[in-house]
């Protein structure tokens, strides 16, 4: 079924400048106005609408739309949430919740992070039922979340523990990827099926407190623990290859690493990418395994006391499928043998979706009409989204992270998430609002 382009395009930037005004910055999320508004656009088009609440401040939409023989196909969710980080006006070009439409972008803070994709995803779902679509089998769902920002525990996180049957499916279509980038004059396409798992840890060292007057007296954790900072300085931990990198690779350096490469072998073929270009390099380098990132330094709460104690806390990212035992690991190896001690406050276990699947080649024959030498990649995220909820939940479920850019390379959408003068090109806005209108009824009939 295609839709008219030009309607998709005035559809969905309608929508996004909408999304856009209402203020859901989290905290303190205040989602309820917008999901109203969503809960209205889409029972008027024939949606079965379900709101679930942790929080009435904080209410999850869940809409249906089912084939009359529902149980012979898939379930397919749109999953999109609707609270966004907070925006400073005074770094702005534009105010943050105007929506206003610029050099051909439509600028405010959840342009990219994700109200756009909220806008493409409601945009082909409501134009596809006005053009007559129903599923022929299976169902579509689409799921809009709260508090994404701050950890999904009154979105994600808490409907698919306390209600995973209304939000059970066996497809899903989230953020986390479709952005992309351009290597040796091949663009390639990123689709997120995989997320690390963040493991932060303490490094502690211990000495006796003392007069800061006289140095000699004491025993300065403090000094001790500096040497242990500088070993997390420049090299990152030995990689642990897992297998959205190391398809990665194998598309750009045109080799596969195999099961077992050695650090040498690996380090050679990222040598060959950093030649090529530097900035893929540098964020291609954290998915290839465990990284490490020192952020919070504590010692002495006294300018004039020498601390007995000091600690550096450091935020660390696994790959999937890794935990805690991966991160110590490597950690010892970089810090070598000391006086310190190592404590996880964090530990959570990265997870990720098989990349042979139908969807996946849905999103491979629609990346080959846009661009037809074009490759979709599957992708491991650093960070991670309410995807993670749902394939903890639902051990089956195919959840790709796919929101299509093509005027915007990554290298330029990526930095304006959670930062100053976010926008989407209008463009780009409909580019990902004509792919869901093409996937959807390519999954589901
Ligand atoms: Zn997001």
């Amino acid at each position: 079924m295609a839709l008219e382009t030009a309607r998709l395009e005035q559809t969905s930037t309608e929508l996004l400048q909408q999304l856009i005004r209402f203020n859901t910055v989290n905290p303190p999320g205040d989602e309820a106005v917008a999901q109203a508004f969503i809960q209205g656009l889409l029972e008027e088009n024939g949606f079965k609408v379900e709101i679930l609440s942790r929080d009435p401040k904080r209410p999850n939409l869940i809409a249906t739309l089912e084939a009359p023989n529902k149980q012979d196909g898939p379930t397919l969710a749109l999953l999109t949430h609707i609270d966004t980080v907070l925006a400073n006006p005074d770094e702005w070009q534009v105010d943050p919740w105007s929506g206003e439409i610029r050099d051909g972008c439509i600028w405010g803070r959840g342009a990219q992070d994700m109200k756009g994709q909220a806008a493409a995803e409601l945009a082909a779902a409501t134009e596809l039922v006005k053009a007559g679509w129903r599923p022929e089998s299976g169902a579509l769902k689409i799921i809009v979340t709260s508090d994404e920002e701050a950890g999904g525990g009154y979105g994600a996180r808490w409907l698919c523990e306390q209600h995973p049957e209304a939000v059970r499916c066996d497809y899903a279509l989230n953020e986390g990827g479709g952005n992309q980038f351009v290597y040796n004059g091949r663009r390639y396409f990123r689709v997120g099926c995989a997320e690390k798992g963040p493991c932060r840890f303490t490094v502690t060292t211990h000495g006796a407190a003392g007069h800061a007057s006289m140095p000699r007296l004491g025993e300065n954790a403090l000094l001790k623990l500096a040497p242990l900072i500088e070993k997390l300085a420049g090299k990152q931990p030995r990689y642990d290859l897992t297998a959205e990198p190391r398809a990665i690779l194998t598309a750009l350096v045109g080799t596969d690493p195999g099961d077992n490469p050695t650090q040498e072998e690996l380090e050679e073929m990222l040598s060959e990418v950093r030649a090529v270009d530097e900035r893929l390099f540098a964020l291609l380098e954290p998915t290839m395994g465990v990284s490490m990132s020192p952020t919070i330094v504590e010692a002495s709460q006294k300018i004039n006391v020498i601390p007995d104690r000091a600690s550096v806390r450091v935020d660390c990212r696994v790959p999937p499928g890794h935990g805690a035992e991966l991160a110590e690991q490597r950690a010892r190896e970089m810090l070598g043998d000391g006086d310190y001690e190592i404590n996880f406050a964090e530990a959570a276990i990265g997870n990720g979706s098989p990349h042979d699947t139908k969807l996946m080649d849905l999103i491979r024959d629609w990346v080959g009409k846009v661009d037809p030498d074009a490759v979709a990649l599957p992708s491991v995220l650093p960070g991670f989204t309410d995807s993670r909820w749902f394939r903890e939940a639902f051990p089956d479920v195919i959840a790709y992270g796919f929101f299509p850019q093509i005027e915007m390379e990554m290298y330029d959408s990526d930095p304006l998430m959670h930062a100053a003068d976010e926008r989407i090109p209008v463009q780009d806005l409909t580019l990902a609002t004509e792919f869901f209108a093409e996937v959807v009824p390519a999954l589901l009939g």
